[in-house]
């Protein structure tokens, strides 16, 4: 599994505060050169367990096709299971068929594209470059260029975004029959712009009831209309669950490139740093107890959950009993999962675990 990092965006959303810098052709060509490098320099950690690729960032659609042909091209020739991009719907439109056709030529055959709402007041509060009407051509251009596998993403939890508003984001969503959607709750990072307001009064958050309405709208919206509720955050028509995403939620290992990207061999987290200058990186080699928190709180995101025999070695038997009682676990063939019913308070569940 190979993940490459594209640090680059054209503007920042008022809730980002990921390391990202302003593309220029200066800059994404001393990154392709950076990038290059550095998968011939350890090209020996790629391994072909899943031979998946996902380029994220920041928004590798910013790049240029000759631009992602070099870095593709430096990779070792895989047959990829699954090659995910991640988009903007305003690059796709501006960049049109083309671009588009050259992605699929390239070996993309999944786009997750970063629509979070098909509002055009909602989008211009994110700060997002595309409006309403543009997520839907970038999407239906998608489908012309060929693409079958198309995830989008969506944001609730906004204080000004009212039920109706959101209702209709997702009859919007469930229309467009996307093969797999994305739902992030918003979170208020203190880097972020949104913190800024938040910390000056100018933003307020939305309370948790109002999350929980929209959230549980989510999983009823998106069960009508046949999708998977495989993950807290993530849905999929059966068949089209992200097969990258999935393995980091059973630890499999993964090498990632590019400035911020993450690496993990099994036993070491590795951090590559920042920046498009500094090649340096950390590295934290896990303790057993840190292995077995990560794997708690990964697979019970899921709704594969835990095998049984994993919650009984490591948690307290009575934690376990008495969240069996309420309701808040359930066991069938072996393993435990957390009912979607109580995924939305699923950190409280896995912190009693923990
Ligand atoms: S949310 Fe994505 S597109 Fe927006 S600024 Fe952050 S990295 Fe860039």
């Amino acid at each position: 599994m190979i993940y490459i990092h594209v640090p680059f965006c054209r503007s920042f959303c008022t809730y980002c505060d990921f390391y990202s810098e302003i593309a220029s052709e200066e800059r994404t060509g001393r990154y392709a050169d950076a990038i290059c490098r550095e998968i011939a320099e350890r090209s020996g950690e790629i391994t072909d367990d899943i031979p998946t690729l996902y380029i994220g960032g920041g928004t590798p659609s910013v790049l240029p096709l000759s631009v992602l042909e070099r870095i593709v091209g430096a990779l070792p020739p895989t047959e990829w299971t699954e090659f995910t991009l991640e988009a903007n719907p305003e690059d796709l439109c501006e960049k049109g068929l083309p671009y588009l056709e050259g992605l699929r030529r390239l070996g993309v055959d999944r786009l997750s594209m970063g629509v979070q709402s098909f509002d055009d007041g909602m989008l211009r509060w994110m700060n997002r470059r595309h409006n309403g009407e543009r997520a839907v051509r970038a999407f239906r251009l998608a489908r012309e260029a060929g693409f079958r596998n198309i995830s989008i993403d969506l944001i609730f939890g906004i204080s000004h975004l009212t039920d109706g508003l959101w209702e209709e984001t997702l009859a919007k969503a469930v229309s467009l029959a996307p093969e797999h959607i994305s739902c992030y709750q918003l979170s208020v990072e203190g880097e972020s712009a949104l913190g800024r307001m938040t910390a000056e009064g100018r933003y307020r958050e939305a309370d948790e009831e109002q999350c929980r309405r929209q959230y549980d709208r989510l999983c009823r919206v998106l069960s009508d209309a046949g999708y998977v509720h495989y993950e807290i955050s993530n849905f999929a028509l059966p068949g089209r669950e992200a097969i990258h995403n999935s393995a980091y939620w059973r630890r499999v290992p993964y090498v990632g490139f590019g400035p911020g990207a993450h690496s993990f061999d099994g036993f070491r987290r590795r951090w590559n740093n920042s920046s498009l200058t500094d090649r340096s990186f950390t590295e934290e080699v896990l303790t057993p107890e840190d292995m077995r928190v990560e794997t708690l709180m990964l697979a019970l995101r899921t709704a594969r959950g835990i095998e049984s025999s994993f919650l009984h070695e490591n948690c307290r038997p009575d934690v376990i009993d008495s969240l069996l009682d309420e309701g808040a676990l359930a066991e069938e063939d072996g393993r435990f999962r957390i009912p979607e019913s109580r995924f939305f308070v699923s950190d409280e569940i896995i912190r009693e675990l923990i």
